[in-house]
């Protein structure tokens, strides 16, 4: 993977400083956070590059390593390579000889003030455009259709090669393994040259500048002033000043109503509480009526095998619990056919738990009565 360098107007951050033009230059100066997630998604990322340069036969090096591997992991970046050779193969059959690139330098400059990003991998067969982005985020499914992020690498892989394919139509696709979620939308490139022109550019020079209105979003989720945000703050008290008639019990239009605003005040809520407690250990802070105190903590062994010997000394020999290996280590073993032929039957994927969420979501909508016939059924 090529360095970590990143832009003020990156096309990661593009949702958040379309809709909220101040935040980029509000946040240039803030520290960068670390977090476990951003350090798993590098870990996978660099994974799938690794496995993807394999199957396409080009320069690999060594397999990475990194102390977030899991067999979930292995599994996943699995899908991922698989999805792109079956790309690069469907491409085959309309070209020869598809042009692929992978965790490719995107400029797209010309549209954003010193703008560039990395795209996953890039295919270009016979006029069109393939965008592939991988995301293992699990939190939020992550669409393609109209999604900023995408369409800025769309523009920096049209700059790269428009001029030698005069490619018509472009295709993005988020891979996102861990929500089952590959969500697809595709454009032709004229529409794409459009956008970049009438909506892009004047964003992106307010952007640049400093200049807009601060307007708080689903996209104020990763941004770095999220936690003291005053238009955050006073969007989200607006919010829990619902002012709500008689009668007494709330109206099914008003529960939805509380519904639709709860999720995003939660969350708020929980960052803002975050970010006192991280003051508090980290750098001391006193808040008025919070304190410190020490959590439940879980007793464990400081040497398992000191644990080991001290018990068969004294007699005890019923200590092991001898486990299957993992389904993902059984495939492994036997290869996907044969796992398939001997175990395929064996394996059940058990339906998830049921969730309420917006009708935004893009999540097919499950049927009550269905999932209580199966349940009949069993
Ligand atoms: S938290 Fe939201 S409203 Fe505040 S600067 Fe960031 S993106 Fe804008």
């Amino acid at each position: 993977m090529p360095p970590e360098v990143h832009s003020i107007l990156g096309a990661s951050a593009a949702d958040r400083w379309m809709n909220c033009t101040p935040s980029a230059q509000l946040t240039a100066g803030m520290e960068d956070e670390t977090t476990t997630f951003a350090a798993e998604g590098t870990a996978a990322h660099a994974l799938c590059e690794w496995k993807v340069r394999k199957a396409l036969k080009m320069r690999a090096g060594r397999r990475p390593t990194s102390d977030y591997w899991t067999d979930e992991m292995e599994e996943f970046t699995d899908d991922y390579r698989d999805f792109i050779m079956d790309l690069v193969g469907q491409a085959k059959q309309q070209c020869k000889d598809p042009v692929t690139l992978i965790e490719q330098h995107l400029d797209f400059s010309c549209y954003v003030p010193d703008g560039f990003g990395t795209g996953d991998f890039l295919l270009v067969a016979d006029k069109e455009l393939n965008v592939v982005d991988f995301k293992y985020g699990r939190g939020v499914a992550v669409y393609a259709d109209h999604n900023p992020q995408m369409m800025l690498y769309a523009l920096g892989a049209l700059n790269l090669f428009d001029c030698l394919y005069d490619i018509e139509q472009v295709t993005m696709t988020i891979f996102q393994p861990r929500l089952s979620s590959i969500s697809t939308w595709t454009i032709t490139a004229a529409e794409l040259y459009q956008w970049a022109e009438e909506v892009l550019k004047p964003k992106a020079e307010l952007a640049a500048k400093g200049e807009g209105e601060f307007v708080s979003g689903s996209w104020c989720r990763f941004c770095k002033a999220r936690n003291t945000c005053r238009a955050r703050a006073e969007s989200f008290l607006e919010l829990a000043k619902m002012e709500f008639q008689p009668p007494a019990l709330l109206s099914d239009e008003e529960v939805a109503e509380v519904m639709e605003k709860a999720d995003e005040l939660s969350k708020w809520a929980n960052d803002v509480m975050a970010y006192a407690q991280a003051e508090a250990i980290e750098n001391g802070k006193h808040w008025n009526g919070y304190k410190l105190v020490e959590g439940r903590s879980v007793r464990k062994f400081s040497d398992e095998a000191k644990v080991e010997a001290a018990a068969k000394e004294a007699g005890y020999t019923d200590i092991y619990n001898k486990s299957l290996i993992t389904l993902t280590a059984f495939e492994k073993l036997m290869g996907k056919k044969t796992f398939a032929d001997v175990l395929g039957q064996y394996v059940t994927k058990p339906a998830g738990k049921l969730t309420l969420v917006p009708v935004s979501d893009k999540r097919p909508e499950v049927s009550v009565n269905t999932v209580n016939d199966e349940f009949q059924e069993d």
